[in-house]
């Protein structure tokens, strides 16, 4: 299978030195290349700005902003049979990304944002018959928000972790997560490490490309 990842934070820059972002490191997505990659997939994985090393066999674009992001998917998705959309793509961006570093004066308290496109959302029309899946990191009731993201979405699989647990989610080795997949009972995993949790992903992309 030929396999399509985005794994880590954006930046939405307001000058060349200062950025909004989020606390994803990229291990998740990283971790789920590799498994892929020593499942025998071709994988491609579109990275935000993190500090990992890009997985033997795989094949890394690197971008920043959630818009370079969505430019990245367009163009490499049609040559892949499944979307993995790990990356914790930044909701809003800068309404004004200068150029020049901002001098403190010029600078107002207020930071005026506009909204990024949702990914998944804008190639959707590009799907078809791949395989589509997303994550969701949640704070409270993780089940119930990620079935409704499934659904918005148009996922077949939804990654859902409670980002609140100290051994899941951001900046940790391990994650605990549930699966759901579209018209399915949820799967809980066990505390498992992120490369394990990348490994039941690929398992099951595996199960869904063969039915
Ligand atoms: O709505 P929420 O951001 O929680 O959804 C998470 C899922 O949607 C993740 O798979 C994430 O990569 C994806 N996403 C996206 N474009 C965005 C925000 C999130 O594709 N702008």
């Amino acid at each position: 299978m030929k396999i399509l990842i985005t794994a880590g934070p954006t930046r939405e820059h307001l000058d060349p030195v200062r950025f909004l972002s989020n606390r994803s490191s990229g291990r998740m997505g990283f971790a789920l290349a590799r498994a892929a990659a020593e499942r025998g997939h071709e994988v491609t994985l579109i990275a935000g700005p993190v500090a990992l090393p890009t997985p033997t066999g795989v094949t890394r674009t690197d971008v920043v902003s959630a818009r370079e992001m969505l430019a990245a998917v367009e163009r490499l998705l049609p040559a892949h049979d499944a979307l993995v959309m790990s990356a914790a793509v930044a909701d809003w961006r800068p309404k004004r990304n200068s150029p020049a570093k901002l001098k403190k004066a010029a600078m107002t308290p207020v930071l005026e944002l506009e909204p990024n496109p949702d990914i998944l959302a804008a190639v959707r029309d590009l799907k078809g018959k791949r395989l589509f899946v997303g994550f969701a990191a949640e704070t409270g009731d993780p089940l119930g928000e990620a079935r409704r993201k499934l659904e918005a979405k148009g996922l077949d699989l939804i990654v859902a972790n409670d980002v609140t647990l100290p051994d899941a989610g951001f900046e940790v080795e391990t994650n605990r997560v549930t699966l759901i997949a579209k018209n399915a009972a949820p799967v809980p995993l066990p505390l498992l490490s992120k490369y394990e949790v990348g490994l039941r992903i690929v398992t099951w992309l595996e199960s869904a490309c063969s039915l």
